[in-house]
């Protein structure tokens, strides 16, 4: 194992696995250089120097404002002369763009206790259940708040000039020389498949109308990947969850998001306004799940 200290800015992107640390200038330290080439979890994780930093005690009601001190992308920006204010800007003009693609940009969501959840389990008033509700938040998940770090990651990087011109060279040849650049990137570089597709998976197509030839490029490969009991197979994943504690795996997203994908096309094509493929009342759903 090789355990590189911190140097010079106060968090750096290391793998939990291995110990590998990742350039301090890299533009995307995603993933482990190591990863694939052992029985090892190579999970990156950001590891903060408590030494240099303290817990931001503002209260901008924008996380990514509020909590800018423990990200390595701000860490980053200022190390490199970018200003406190310009890294603000930058990430207002993210949340701008997020607000008017899913109507509502990032806030603090709530977090307290649940009664009826403490009642219904039989927790004592003292103890309770605390519930960190992310229904609300962009996505309705905690999820968009993942994309959205690497997004300002990838601002960031950009605006430094860290290497976007090396990546778009790549991203033409690739797409030129192999016809795709997944593709390119799965002969050429190795790249897992289905890591990249998780990480773009999530493009609104709302925009784009159903005859284009492209969905009907993606929906045939979802059709022609679909087996013969009617699932979609998924040989490898991208476990969530607390590195060398425990990892999650979503054992039936392999199937939800292609039957999700073409019940809303079904649902596009046949013209009504919303294209969502089911849709639950907030007290039909704590019927269901007993909550
Ligand atoms: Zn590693």
């Amino acid at each position: 194992m090789t355990t590189l200290p911190l140097t010079t800015l106060p968090s750096s992107i290391r793998c939990s696995g291995c110990g590998h640390v990742a350039g301090q200038a890299d533009p995307y330290p995603f993933r482990c250089v190591n990863a694939g080439t052992d029985d090892v979890d190579h999970v990156l994780v950001r590891v903060l120097d408590p030494t240099r930093l303290s817990f931001p005690r503002e209260d901008n009601p924008d996380p990514f404002i509020r909590y800018r001190t423990l990200m390595h992308s701000y860490h980053l920006a200022i190390a490199a002369g970018l200003g406190a204010e310009e890294y603000a800007g930058l990430v207002a003009g993210r949340e701008r763009s997020v607000a008017e693609g899913d109507g509502r940009g990032f806030g603090v969501t709530p977090f307290g206790r649940a009664a009826l959840l403490r009642d219904r389990l039989g927790f004592s008033a003292a103890g309770g259940v605390w519930v960190k509700d992310e229904t609300g938040n962009v996505s309705g998940s905690h999820k968009g708040r993942h994309l959205m770090g690497l997004l300002i990651h990838l601002d960031i990087a950009e605006r430094l000039g860290l290497a976007p011109d090396a990546a778009l060279a790549l991203q033409k040849s690739h797409f030129r020389e192999h016809g795709t650049t997944l593709r390119g990137l799965m002969t050429v570089d190795r790249i897992d498949p289905h890591e990249f597709l998780a990480f773009v998976h999530d493009i609104d197509l709302a925009g784009v109308p159903p005859d284009d030839p492209a969905i009907h490029k993606a929906l045939s490969y979802l059709v022609d990947q679909q087996n013969a009991d009617g699932s979609w197979s998924e040989s490898d994943f991208t476990g969530t969850g607390f590195p060398g504690v425990f990892y999650l795996k979503y054992h039936l997203y392999r199937i939800s998001f292609p039957l999700y994908t073409l019940a809303r096309f079904r649902n596009q094509v046949q013209g009504p306004h919303e294209y969502c493929a089911m849709k639950f009342q907030p007290a039909e759903f704590r019927l269901r799940s007993e909550f």
